[in-house]
């Protein structure tokens, strides 16, 4: 490609509202352009590097015997209400009637396509494990898009599903996938990836973390055992709880202490000795056919010096999603806001969650449900029940890890990709169904892995740089070489440097040819920002010694090569660079 030919602007300088060294780079480069917030085009350059990066995902794929499918970006409710997300997604997820009426939504993954297509297809055991893939563009109305490219409204997912017979085969294809996932981030250059806990389960669910200044995804992890885990689903060492007697119930007059940190400041305790009552709404699956919403007023209880985790919560209690609770629901169930316990409710009109500090701790301060009064001496069992008891305390950022009791650290970056373990019934409210050996029917076995490209190239790019510009790993870079011609104006070098640059794409090279009337140091300038691996220029000075300079992006210095031995040395390079990247 010739440069002069190329829609590739660069920019002298970051515009105002770069938000992140990658974000300018990119812009700068000319790899990208906002449309809107959240919405980007790619350029020429930006759309190269981009099927580069989606080359290493089916290369990988493919090899664990996945098969790519396209499916639609507009999908009917009819579908998506199957599992539960019409009902569970905010706003993020964009509806629309068509023509006839008929309620429309914007894919934001395809698992229920996905299932469908299993559904229709797979009768029999004999046919599974199968598993079907996709890479295309997804819609979902992110309310902070924000890093440019790293968290998109409009985005290019790779979705994975699985669907195994039993549990040992979805097992499988989950470490199939992760291993496949690891081989991709490491092939484009981002071995820092982490792989994290995510999910409930403890352990049994992943995403992969990069850790960068830029992100705003959180992890904790452990220095001293290696434990890591996303920070809504860390497990964490509880503190023991205090050996008391449970004592008798207390009434006791608080008038304005409706926080926990006013209520423990006027009783002269620690917080940690009180209660947290968060109150929420939890919107319920239904069945498939049943277009009504299914609400429950949901009393979650953390001990007073920690927080609801809403992830875990909202696994807890198996919402779809979880909302602030409604004044009149929380009225109706006989709480007061801001004074709220579960003791002497009615367990009718609520769903009580504790978390299991809160079940071990005795003698705790909570709400009396009357405005300004509190109880001492509240104990589990004795004074009210909960419907669950579980783990939903979100990571405080002093935590110890749960597997050595050393501190947990916070780390910030971006969330790569996640692996994902569906339930049982997951795939039978989906009609993912088979005959097993014995002739019965029963629910596939179901998994997701997605990985979101727009935000790998921000992460390549957010590695991979230095203070002039773009230093491309060679499995990503737009170009492999990028050749400069310093001709100025010089027919006879211009000539030479034509006839060098038909020879490297004849022998294969992705090159982009700088054949534009421009000083050397434009051009240069240009070559370090776009961040082809090896850059080759000829010019009068190189070709008095029959040569032209050779040099990697990654280094100060070239080297003068031989006119013969250019494209050796350019591929050896190129080798070189693929090479530290493991194996392909
Ligand atoms: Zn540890």
């Amino acid at each position: 490609m010739r440069l002069s030919k190329f829609l590739g602007p660069t920019l002298r300088s970051a515009p105002a509202g770069a938000e992140t060294k990658s974000h300018g780079l990119l812009l700068r480069a000319g790899y990208i352009r906002p449309l809107a917030p959240g919405i980007f085009s790619y350029l020429p350059l930006g759309r190269r590097a981009l099927r580069k990066i989606e080359a290493v995902v089916r290369a990988e794929l493919e090899a664990l015997g996945a098969q790519e499918v396209t499916m639609p970006g507009v999908q009917p409710a009819t579908l998506v209400r199957r599992s539960g997300l019409w009902e569970g997604a905010g706003p993020e997820l964009a509806r629309f009637d068509d023509r006839c009426g008929r309620p429309l939504a914007l894919a934001m993954s395809h698992e229920e396509n996905a299932a469908f297509l299993a559904a229709d297809s797979v009768t029999s055991y004999r046919q599974l494990p199968v598993t079907l893939f996709q890479i295309g563009r997804c819609f979902r109305d992110e309310a902070r898009p924000r890093g440019g490219i790293a968290r998109l409204r409009e985005f290019t997912l790779l979705d994975s599903y699985s669907f195994s017979a039993g549990e040992e085969g979805l097992a499988a294809a989950y470490r199939d996938h992760l291993e496949a996932f690891d081989r991709i981030f490491s092939r484009l250059g981002l071995a820092r990836a982490v792989l994290v806990e995510s999910g409930g389960g403890a352990g049994t669910e992943h995403d992969f973390f990069y850790p960068s200044e830029a992100g705003d995804d959180a992890i904790v992890q452990c220095d001293a055992c290696g434990y890591a885990a996303d920070r809504e689903w860390a497990r964490f060492a509880r503190p023991e709880p205090p050996v008391e007697e449970p004592q008798p119930l207390e009434r006791v007059s608080t008038p304005g202490a409706s926080s926990i940190e006013g209520l423990a400041k006027f009783l002269d305790i620690p917080e940690s000795r009180t209660a947290k009552v968060v109150l929420l709404n939890a919107i319920q699956p239904t069945a498939p056919d049943d277009p009504d919403r299914r609400e429950v007023l949901v009393m979650a209880l953390v001990r007073g010096d920690m927080e609801v985790s809403e992830a875990k919560l909202r696994q807890a209690v198996g919402a779809l999603a979880l909302e602030p609770a409604r004044g009149g629901a929380i009225e109706a169930a006989g709480a007061t806001a801001g004074y709220a316990s579960p003791v002497g409710l009615p367990s009718s009109e609520l769903r009580v969650v504790i978390d299991e500090l809160v079940a071990t701790t005795p003698n705790l301060v909570a709400g009396a449900n009357e405005e300004g009064v509190h109880l001492r001496n509240v104990n589990f069992g004795r004074d009210y029940r909960a419907d669950v008891v579980a783990d939903i305390a979100l990571a405080r950022e002093d935590a110890a890890c749960p597997d050595c009791t050393r501190p947990l650290r916070p780390h910030v970056g971006f969330e790569l990709g996640s692996l994902h373990r569906f339930p049982a019934d997951y795939a039978e409210r989906l009609g993912a169904t088979y005959q097993d050996n014995s002739g019965s029917v029963a629910p596939m076995r179901m998994g997701s892995y997605g990985i979101g490209l727009d935000r790998l190239l921000a992460c390549i790019a957010e590695e991979h740089h230095d203070e002039r510009g773009l230093v491309m790993p060679a499995t990503v870079a737009p170009f492999a070489v990028h050749l400069v011609s310093i001709a100025g104006g010089d027919p006879w070098i211009e000539k030479r440097a034509t006839e060098l640059y038909e020879e490297l794409v004849r022998a294969g090279f992705d090159t982009l040819y700088d054949d534009r009337d421009l000083r050397a140091g434009v051009k240069f300038n240009d070559a370090d920002l776009m961040g082809a691996p090896v850059r080759v220029s000829i010019g009068a000075r190189s070709l008095e010694r029959d040569g032209v300079e050779v040099k990697r992006r990654a280094e100060e210095k070239g080297a003068i090569v031989d006119l013969d031995n250019v494209l050796e040395r350019a591929a050896g390079m190129l080798a070189d660079a693929r090479g530290k990247l493991g194996p392909e």
